[in-house]
């Protein structure tokens, strides 16, 4: 692990504003503690110290990716249809897609590939670049999109060909260097073209079942600000922005130049109230969570060895267990 200085306006003068310490995601790598700093120069909240490149690679394997064999269920493809959908009639109610002249997407971290699929079926070509083997095969196997491909995004992959649109959805916050990816994403967008975004929000945190929302996975979490100084520092100017069901989102066109130190201040006494409520209702949903999977009533349901039931049972247990305090 490493310390970093902020991404947005360089200083290295943070404090710290939340500690994790029963991050599941971080027993993958013999860990549990994961500490969450706002700037004190423009309030950008992100992690340091940060995790090492081959860290971040790990913190995924149990439940999303390829070690794990179990199908892609339909009910987790219907919810991403969901937040899809959302998605689509933000970007469709801001742009005219039909009148587009290049209608080439290209979605990175295409995750099952229902955003792609909307795209396609007002007959745009659709582009998904997705890490995980399992969720490639899926968003092909279940929307036939014309290209998936399963790798890390390099700019390099496509010399060849510009897109209309490129989109990130839930991405942004996972990716070790930002400025490089929005620096090939730059390379590979028409002229004219835009670029989706979308991210967990500082000012709306949500939990995720019993994980936090301040979970290792998310090296960065953006405010509408920061996302805007970043995509400012990169030479993108933010033309629409708004909330969505999971978080924020801006659509940015291409600008000639950086703004580099003008940045826009977030309300640093603001972020802080919300993350300390915000953490304790976590912790007190998580109590509750822990109590129930301890319980006489959980242990005697799994030793009955009722199919599903007791196969869930011990699954949530098992997740609980690692959230206990150290
Ligand atoms: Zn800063």
């Amino acid at each position: 692990m490493k310390k970093t200085n902020c991404i947005v306006c360089s200083k290295d003068s943070p404090n710290i504003l939340l500690e994790n310490r029963k991050d599941p995601f971080l027993k993958n790598i013999g860990l549990s503690r994961v500490v969450f700093v706002m700037c004190s120069g423009c309030g950008f909240v992100y992690q340091s110290p940060k995790l090492e490149s081959q860290e971040i690679s790990k913190l995924y394997l149990e439940d999303y990716y390829d070690e794990n064999d179990k199908p892609i269920s339909n009910a987790y493809a219907l919810k991403k249809e969901g937040y899809a959908q959302s998605s689509f009639d933000q970007v469709s109610t801001k742009i005219d897609l039909s009148s587009c002249k290049n209608k080439n997407i290209l979605d990175i971290g295409s995750n099952t590939g229902s955003f792609l699929n909307l795209f396609k079926s007002v007959g745009w070509y659709t582009v998904g670049v997705e890490a995980s083997r399992k969720m490639a095969d899926e968003a092909q196997n279940r929307y036939s999109l014309d290209e998936v491909h399963q790798c890390l995004f390099d700019a390099n992959f496509f010399t060849d060909r510009k897109f209309g649109l490129v989109s990130l959805l839930h991405t942004l916050e996972h990716i070790e260097n930002p400025s490089v990816i929005l620096e090939n994403i730059y390379n590979v967008l028409d002229d004219d073209g835009m670029l989706y975004i979308e991210v967990p929000d500082v000012f709306h945190p949500k939990s995720c079942f019993y994980i936090s929302f301040y979970s290792s996975p998310h090296l960065y979490v953006f405010s509408h600000s920061s996302l805007t100084n970043l995509l400012s520092n990169n030479r993108f100017e933010v033309v629409y922005s708004g909330i969505v069901p999971r978080g924020l989102y801006v659509l940015a066109k291409k600008k000639s130049t950086k703004d580099l130190n003008k940045y826009k201040i977030d309300d640093i006494e603001k972020i802080r109230k919300i993350t300390l409520e915000y953490k304790k209702r976590h912790d007190r949903h998580a109590f509750i969570y822990r109590f129930i999977a301890n319980s006489l009533l959980s242990r005697i349901l799994i030793k009955l060895h009722i199919p599903v039931l007791s196969k869930l049972l011990f699954s949530f247990r098992e997740r609980v267990r690692v959230n206990r305090p150290v």
